[in-house]
């Protein structure tokens, strides 16, 4: 299908785009373009002006700075994918960003625009939720942080100001022996999730979980953080007892609904089994 018409602008600085974006409530930021451009297609979304933030300089980085791995909002999925510090030391993001559609898409589609979109079946917001980040806005009020617990309100539905712009993304610098993995069932490569988990663990010197996040994807109506699941592994050893305990936690706070992938009692059960193998490979990945 055609989208309706709309107006494009192409701001030199972010200050203009936050000025425009604030001038005109119908208008929306254009990133990579891979979910917007979609909906407008199919008239799920008819934003009168269109905001391309691609030719704004300094949005896209991937750093480690005052104990954050700061990521640029217009980083592309296959730059994560590419990066040597990433697949280092941030083994669930590098796991996150392989997964994404395909290579294709990686090469368009953002962080940013894929934590703002706030689509439950996007993979990012899992893995945001597990290791605990934080994202930064800016609008002409200034900059903002806020925690990525705060972040989604609804389906494609977030906590950003219409006048704000995501501009980064925190995620806590890694520690010694810390280890993540994203594990995700598709229907075939490139597909959206089925189901997915994301689990971030950290030990202590005794080989305790001093810290555990886990997030789940598309099996709820927004990214869920499976907060059950971390605290009843949080200072215990990482026994197979107690990450099945954990698994079947999780298994509960998922909310899937039927749909052509998959049956509501399919879809949990795929938690738990994923749950288990990512905490597995977290944990080992955490040993070193
Ligand atoms: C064939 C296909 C398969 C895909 N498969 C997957 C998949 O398996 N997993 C997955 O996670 N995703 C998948 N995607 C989605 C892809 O990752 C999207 O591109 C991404 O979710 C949105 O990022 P974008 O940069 O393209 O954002 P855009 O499409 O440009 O924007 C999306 C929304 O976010 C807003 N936005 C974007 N950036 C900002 C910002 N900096 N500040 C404020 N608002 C902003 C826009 O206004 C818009 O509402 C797929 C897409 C396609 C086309």
């Amino acid at each position: 299908m055609i989208p309706p018409t709309f107006d494009y602008a192409v701001p030199k600085t972010l200050s203009e785009a936050i000025t425009l974006l604030g001038q005109n409530p119908e208008a929306k930021i254009l990133a990579g373009g891979h979910s917007l451009i979609p909906m407008m297609r199919y008239r799920l979304a008819s934003p009168a002006l269109l905001i391309d933030i691609n030719r704004l300089e300094g949005l896209s980085y991937i750093r480690e700075d005052g104990g954050w791995l700061k990521i640029g909002a217009m980083t592309r999925e296959s730059e994560l994918d590419e990066s040597e510090l990433i697949h280092k030391k941030y083994p669930l993001l590098a796991d996150t960003a392989r997964m994404i559609a395909d290579p294709v898409v990686r090469n368009l589609a953002t962080v940013g625009g894929n934590l703002a979109h706030a689509d439950p079946a996007n993979d990012h917001p899992a893995t945001m939720l597990a290791y605990g980040a934080q994202v930064v806005a800016a609008s002409p009020k200034g900059n903002r942080t806020i925690p990525i617990t705060d972040f989604f309100k609804g389906t494609f539905e977030t906590a950003l100001a219409h006048d704000e712009v995501l501009t980064e993304i925190q995620i806590p610098a890694n520690k010694p022996r810390t280890g993540g993995c994203y594990l995700k069932i598709e229907r075939k490569v490139g597909d959206y999730a089925t189901a997915a988990v994301a689990a971030q663990v950290t030990l202590d010197a005794s080989g305790k979980c001093s810290y555990v996040g886990i997030g789940l994807t598309n099996v709820g109506l927004v990214p869920i953080k499976a907060t059950a699941a971390e605290a009843a592994l949080h200072g215990k050893a990482p026994t197979d007892d107690a990450i099945r305990a954990a698994a079947g936690l999780a298994a509960a706070a998922a909310d899937p609904s039927a749909d052509p992938r998959g049956s509501a009692e399919y879809k949990r059960s795929l938690v738990k089994t994923l749950t288990v193998r990512a905490l597995k490979q977290a944990v080992a990945r955490a040993k070193g």
